[in-house]
């Protein structure tokens, strides 16, 4: 079903900053639109599953080689972290429709006005990450992961971040078709 509204893909924000709140009323509009339909094409379903599935697996790899534990000791005890404000302004519409068609709610306001648009009480609250959220491993996990840890942590990262391009970049092709 092509768009049946004032509102022309064409004309959709393009890559990061722009204002949050437009990015997220496109990316909700375009879910509203064509969330269906694009949930039911086979290829997108595919790709959707195999995300899901290279997340689960990037954050069991970071249980397993202590990669969680320490985050979890860094923001509680030292009150460290990553997910500082501005983060958000990386993200484009495509990543937020992803976390849409993944089933997140996405907030319309921040939790903490000082951190990162989508940083909740309990940690990050997307499923779909920017790349530099997924990737980043800081020093104090250089100095306490092993190395094989890191390794495997970043092959996981890499396949996760790998497969979120190949979905996002189906997603533009598919929404220019269905414009
Ligand atoms: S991990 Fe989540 S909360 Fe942290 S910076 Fe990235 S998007 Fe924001």
């Amino acid at each position: 079903m092509p768009f049946q509204s004032e509102k022309k893909i064409i004309d959709m924000p393009v890559g990061p900053g722009h204002d949050m709140e437009e990015k997220l009323s496109w990316a909700t509009f375009i879910f509203d639109s064509l969330g269906n339909e694009m949930k039911n094409d086979p290829t997108i379903s595919r790709l959707l599953n195999d995300y899901r599935e290279k997340i689960r697996e990037t954050w069991r790899t970071m249980k397993e080689y202590g990669v969680v534990e320490e985050c979890t000791r860094c923001a509680l005890q030292d009150g460290g972290s990553c997910c500082g404000q501005g983060i958000e302004n990386k993200f484009d519409v495509v990543t937020l429709l992803v976390n849409l068609l993944l089933g997140v709610n996405l907030p319309r306001k921040p939790w903490d006005p000082t951190g990162c648009w989508f940083l909740g009480p309990r940690g990050c609250l997307l499923e779909a990450r920017h790349v530099i959220c997924v990737n980043f491993i800081c020093k104090r996990l250089y100095a306490s992961v092993s190395g094989k840890g890191i390794m495997e942590v970043q092959k996981a990262m890499q396949a996760e971040t790998d497969t979120a391009f190949v979905l996002e970049e189906y997603l533009k092709g598919w929404l220019i078709r269905h414009e």
